[in-house]
């Protein structure tokens, strides 16, 4: 500042210098207008570099337009620079930003920041798609305008977030969601939002499982504990005793029946990927139809349909498992001089293990829950056959282990066809 003063103040001086003999040689007026027109120049020239600054400061832009004269070019270039340096920092400050927002984007959590008045801040897409929310038109409003849940607004306005809120999502019946609310910059919230829809439903297939696992087997047990009571203590006769005797051993029978299937299905599910032994298939529709004879006891038509070609990599106590339980079904659920037909095709595109019969059928909205443990179209009929209600759960969880599909088709009164298909992969000897 004091080189500007100094410099202007020398300009004066030289003004003056150059007026003085004007003005004392030539006349006293010409004098002084050498000395005007000198700090007139000098006037001029800042005013010029002025309005160029004063130009740039309405719209500053980095690039060659501000450049200044004399003392002025130093000025106009930290300026220049200054201006420079702030953009780049502003530039850089606004990658952070948007890749913070990017990392909120990718997180498989839902994610919404609220102020102190739960307005919306912010919130990721996987907010947006579990509470049906819109960042570009609901920034700024309440929250709880837009979820309007009631026990999500009572979980807000009650300002306790100690624990978690469960919520049931009204958008989709299925869905189930955990918020946390974390407070966070004083008094501003964050909420997490985490699916746990997968958790809550094993948490109750865990549930359901186990209340129908001990319903099962209290019902023998009772019976069982019953009959013990009365041969404790009423006196029987041998006959009416043999046949109390026979009722126990049929309950006791039944419960082992549950726990084999139990035990079965447990170590399917915990093994690992079944054996890719060489299963031959015409052994094994042999042994399934000794199999069914035996169960029917003269009482069906046992055919078998195959043209002897193809046979399986898998798991053979698996698979005979599996065809075991489809081939017992057929023979349980078809009255007495029915046919019961072994299907096995195999071609180059996959192979399908068939086992149709002309039974009682079953109703088609049953068929979707066949597979599910304990699901039974009638209770009493299957617990009368000897069914355990875990038969297609096995087939369907060894299948699925082959990376084969249970494909079921069934007419009330008519019949039922369960087919095992099986891909390429798994089909040799063609
Ligand atoms: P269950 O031990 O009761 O037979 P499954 O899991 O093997 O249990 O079968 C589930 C239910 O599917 C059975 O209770 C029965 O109602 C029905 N079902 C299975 N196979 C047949 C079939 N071939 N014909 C008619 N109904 C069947």
């Amino acid at each position: 500042m004091s080189a500007q003063l100094i410099r202007a103040a020398l300009l004066a001086l030289l003004a003056a210098l150059v007026a003085l003999p004007v003005g004392y040689f030539v006349a006293q007026w010409a004098g002084w207008a050498v000395f005007c027109g000198g700090l007139g120049l000098q006037l001029a020239f800042h005013f010029r570099n002025f309005s160029r600054l004063e130009r740039w400061s309405r719209a500053p832009v980095v690039d060659s337009s501000l450049e200044g004269e004399g003392a002025w070019d130093g000025v106009f270039g930290r300026l220049y620079r200054h201006e420079k340096d702030l953009r780049a920092q502003i530039a850089k400050r606004d990658a952070e930003i948007a890749m913070l927002i990017e990392a909120g984007q990718a997180l498989t959590d839902g994610v919404v920041l609220l102020d102190a008045h739960n307005q919306i801040l912010f919130c990721n897409t996987t907010a947006e798609m579990q509470l049906g929310l819109v960042i570009r038109t609901d920034r700024g409003q309440p929250v709880v305008n837009l979820v309007r849940q009631p026990e999500f607004v009572a979980y807000l306005n009650a300002e306790d977030f100690s624990r978690p809120l469960t919520l049931r999502s009204d958008r989709s019946e299925d869905r189930v969601l955990s918020i946390y609310v974390i407070p966070y910059a004083g008094d501003r919230r964050l909420m997490q939002i985490k699916d746990v829809t997968q958790t809550d439903r094993l948490d109750r297939m865990r549930r359901d499982f186990v209340a129908n696992v001990s319903h099962e087997l209290r019902t023998p047990l009772t019976v069982l504990a019953g009959f013990l009571e009365t041969l404790q203590e009423i006196e029987l006769g041998p006959e009416e005793q043999a046949r109390y005797l026979g009722m126990m051993a049929e309950q006791s029978e039944r419960m082992q029946s549950i726990v084999q299937d139990l035990l079965t299905l447990s170590s399917i599910e915990s093994a690992p990927p079944p054996d890719n032994d060489v299963v031959d298939m015409a052994n094994l529709i042999d042994k399934l139809r000794r199999d069914a004879e035996a169960l029917s006891a003269g009482r069906h038509t046992i055919a078998v349909e195959t043209d002897g070609q193809g046979d399986l990599r898998g798991s053979e106590p698996e698979l005979v498992s599996a065809f075991g339980n489809l081939v017992s079904n057929a023979v349980r659920y078809t009255p007495a001089g029915g046919t019961v037909r072994l299907i096995w095709r195999a071609s180059p595109q996959g192979a399908e293990f068939a086992v149709e019969d002309t039974g009682i059928g079953i109703d088609p909205k049953h068929i979707p829950r066949l597979t599910e443990r304990f699901y039974r179209v009638d209770r009493g009929r299957s617990r009368d056959v000897g069914g355990t209600g875990l038969g297609l759960a096995i087939v369907k969880h060894s299948l699925n282990r082959h990376q084969a599909a249970l494909d079921i088709k069934s007419t009330p009164g008519t019949g039922s066809r369960f087919a095992a298909r099986f891909p390429a992969g798994r089909v040799i000897g063609l």
